[in-house]
């Protein structure tokens, strides 16, 4: 049986709020004390630059730094730890997976992006696009706000198709995509696929080599590691073939004026003074992650959101986007004439915290017919009082703006 109370209590900051209501899960989640204690420790006892220092206290950041490499390859199943990267967050991947792999393409190519993405996984692309004289698929939804897989196959079957940028779930309205299958579907046509996991990491298990993509990103803050680093995982095979982005120090062989050397993968992936203690903290977080009962947590998130979707539907004039069979545990909301905005303060003013505005969705947004919503999202460390609190709150703002 999960313990919510045990487990709340790991999160310092919980503590130190004890009125507060953290419902912005998908923004950032909050801190496990061992994450925070991880990273003072590697500053306290192992701080230096890695990969070039020749005393002991380098070699001891450097073995911190690539262990926490081999944290990650084991959090996403992936086959060899030269296929992680450590980037600043999501965004820092996906820039990276379109200066790399997006090098890859020829003009008249095409990339299919689905209308779920967070603009961290369409900009991008978009900037990759006019750059190579490449064109934007735009991939739609279905009424319940799914992945149009029909329009996906006709897609695919287009002889320019190359690359399918997809989230695993999606940040604004929760739906969770069928990963394995999207990903069979595009390898049959060789269709490259990256998939944003920036949502999923948090909630559910990833097996990249299960999953059978090419490229998966995330970023360390919102599954309980610190802010400032992320990852992309980038299968071995499309790894050797890409070249570097960013050029610097670290992702060198040879430097010389006649012409340079780079770096075996992933180093040439790599410029520069790496994210060091904020790898640290991811591993922390993903070691601390992995010894929980990761399906009792997923048990509890739902059954939240099962009891927040209920109490939803009993609000008068409360509309919740998305209906996706599979949804991660959040919730996004519009009121009628009432602007969620207004319901945001009101919520914020008796420490319930929520997101508000367009969740860097614009075009799901657009596809959905608003322009701004209020999404509650939780995380394992909300419990019920929480989501009872909220929705009483919620009423009764409600209630008063009508
Ligand atoms: N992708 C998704 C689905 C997200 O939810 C986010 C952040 O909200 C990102 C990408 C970008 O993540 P970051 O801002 O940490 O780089």
């Amino acid at each position: 049986m999960f313990d919510v109370a045990a487990f709340k209590q790991q999160f310092p900051l919980l503590g130190h709020y004890p009125e507060l209501i953290y419902l912005d899960n998908a923004a950032t989640t909050q801190k496990p004390r061992c994450v925070l204690d991880a990273e003072r420790a590697y500053y306290e006892t192992s701080n230096a630059n890695v990969h070039r220092g020749a005393h002991r206290l380098a070699v001891a950041a450097t073995e911190a730094y690539e262990g926490a490499r081999d944290t990650v390859a084991r959090f996403l199943n992936a086959a060899s730890s030269d296929e992680i990267i450590f980037t600043r967050g999501a965004t820092e991947a996906l820039n990276l997976l379109a200066n790399t792999v997006g090098m890859l393409l020829s003009p008249g190519d095409e990339i299919i992006v689905s209308t779920l993405e967070h603009h961290a996984n369409l900009v991008p692309w978009q900037m990759l696009a006019e750059r190579r004289q490449l064109s934007i698929l735009p991939l739609g939804i279905t009424a319940s706000g799914e992945i149009d897989l029909a329009e996906l196959a006709t897609f695919l079957a287009r002889p320019r198709a190359r690359l399918l940028a997809i989230s695993h779930a999606s940040n604004a309205i929760g739906s969770i995509q069928d990963i394995q299958a999207i990903c069979d579907m595009s390898r049959q046509h060789n269709c490259l696929t990256a998939v944003d996991g920036a949502q999923a990491v948090a909630h559910l298990p990833v097996d990249v080599q299960a999953l059978g993509c090419d490229m998966y990103v995330f970023s360390g803050h919102k599954v309980y590691a610190p802010t400032g680093i992320g990852v992309a995982y980038i299968h071995n095979k499309l790894l050797q073939r890409i070249p570097p982005w960013q050029g610097g120090g670290e992702m060198i062989e040879t430097v010389a004026f006649s012409g340079t050397r780079y770096a075996t993968p992933p180093g040439h992936l790599e410029a520069g003074t790496p994210p060091i203690a904020q790898a640290v903290g991811l591993a922390a977080a993903l070691t601390w992650l992995a010894q929980q009962d990761r399906a009792a947590l997923l048990a509890h998130e739902t059954a939240l959101h099962q009891q927040l979707e209920d109490g939803l539907r009993a609000i008068p004039g409360v509309v919740i986007h998305g209906q996706a069979a599979h949804k991660l545990s959040l919730s996004a909301l519009t009121f009628g004439h009432v602007h969620p905005y207004d319901v945001a303060q009101f919520l914020d003013a008796q420490q319930i915290a929520v997101r508000v505005g367009h969740h860097c969705a614009q075009p799901l947004q657009q596809a959905l017919g608003i322009t701004s919503s209020l999404r509650i999202s939780l995380a394992a460390y909300n419990t019920a009082d929480d989501v009872a609190r909220c929705l009483a709150v919620l009423a009764d703002t409600l209630d008063m703006l009508n």
